[in-house]
C-alpha cells in the first residue's frame, strides 16, 4: 500500500509547487495572503435568555426602563435571538422581555430562524431613544418599552415586555381614528394585497405565536396592530 501511494504523494508534492502564478515568486515562511477567499467562521446563531446585564441596564436605565417603572428590572431577560434579514443574510439582534415570555421567544424565534423567515432588524427599543415612532420607523423588530399605549394613558403591554412587534413597517398599527403608526406604513394598510413580509392568518409568525398562546393584534375589532403579538 505504502509502495503505491509514496510516488502518487510524491507527485502532487510537485504538482502543488508548481500552482504559482506566473511571474510571482513563492516566499516561503511569508504570511498568507489576506484575500476575499479566506475562509470566514461559520455562523454560530444564538437564541439565549439571561439576566439584564449591567451593560444592558445602563442602556436602559432613563431610557426604555424610567426610573418610576413599575416593573422589577430582575423580572425582565435579555435575549439573543438569530434571524435572517431582508437580504437572506443570518444576523443576531438583541431583544428585551418579561421572564414571563422568555423561553417562548428563544423556541418562537428559533423556529422562524430554522423557516429562514425574513425579519428586517432585532435591535433594543434604547437605540431608537426609546422612541416607539422611530423603532416603527426603521421597521424595527422589538418587545420591552415603559411606555403607555399609542395615543392613550393606559400602560402598554411592552411596557411588561409581555407583547412584541414584528416587522412593524409592513405591519402598521391602525387606531380607532384611522391613523396608521407609523406614517410611513399608510401603503401597507391594505391587507388583501399580496406584499412580501405581510403577517395574516396564514403567516409564520401568526402560526407559532398563536400556538404559543399569544393573542395577536391583527384580530382586534376596533382597532388593528398587525404588528403585534402579546400574552
Ligand atoms: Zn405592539
Amino acid at each position: 500500500m505504502e509502495r503505491v501511494l509514496l510516488p502518487i504523494l510524491l507527485a502532487l508534492a510537485l504538482l502543488s509547487g508548481c500552482r504559482g502564478t506566473p511571474g510571482q515568486s513563492r516566499h516561503e515562511g511569508a504570511a498568507a495572503p489576506k484575500d476575499s477567499t479566506a475562509v470566514r467562521a461559520p455562523f454560530v446563531p444564538e437564541f439565549s435568555a439571561t439576566e439584564i446585564p449591567p451593560g444592558v441596564e445602563a442602556r436602559m436605565r432613563g431610557v426604555s426602563y424610567p426610573e418610576d417603572a413599575r416593573v422589577p428590572l430582575a423580572d425582565l431577560r435579555y435575549l439573543r435571538l438569530s434571524y435572517y434579514d431582508f437580504e437572506g443574510n443570518p444576523q443576531t439582534g438583541e431583544m428585551v422581555c418579561n421572564a414571563a415570555i422568555a423561553r417562548d421567544l428563544c423556541e418562537i424565534f428559533r423556529d422562524l430562524y430554522d423557516a429562514r423567515y425574513p425579519i428586517r432588524s432585532i435591535r433594543l427599543i434604547d437605540d431608537f431613544g426609546a422612541s416607539d415612532e422611530a423603532s416603527m420607523q426603521a421597521d424595527n423588530t422589538s418587545c420591552f418599552n415603559y411606555r403607555t399605549m399609542t395615543g392613550q394613558k393606559k400602560l402598554s403591554r411592552h411596557a411588561l415586555g409581555m407583547a412584541i412587534d414584528i416587522n412593524p413597517l409592513e405591519n402598521p398599527f391602525i387606531d380607532p381614528r384611522g391613523g396608521v403608526h407609523p406614517a410611513e406604513g399608510a401603503s401597507y394598510v391594505d391587507r388583501t394585497r399580496d406584499f412580501p413580509h405581510k403577517i395574516d392568518r396564514g403567516d409564520l409568525c401568526y402560526k407559532l405565536f398563536r400556538e404559543h398562546g399569544f393573542s395577536w393584534g391583527g384580530a382586534w375589532s376596533r382597532s388593528k396592530d398587525y404588528q403585534h403579538f402579546q400574552k
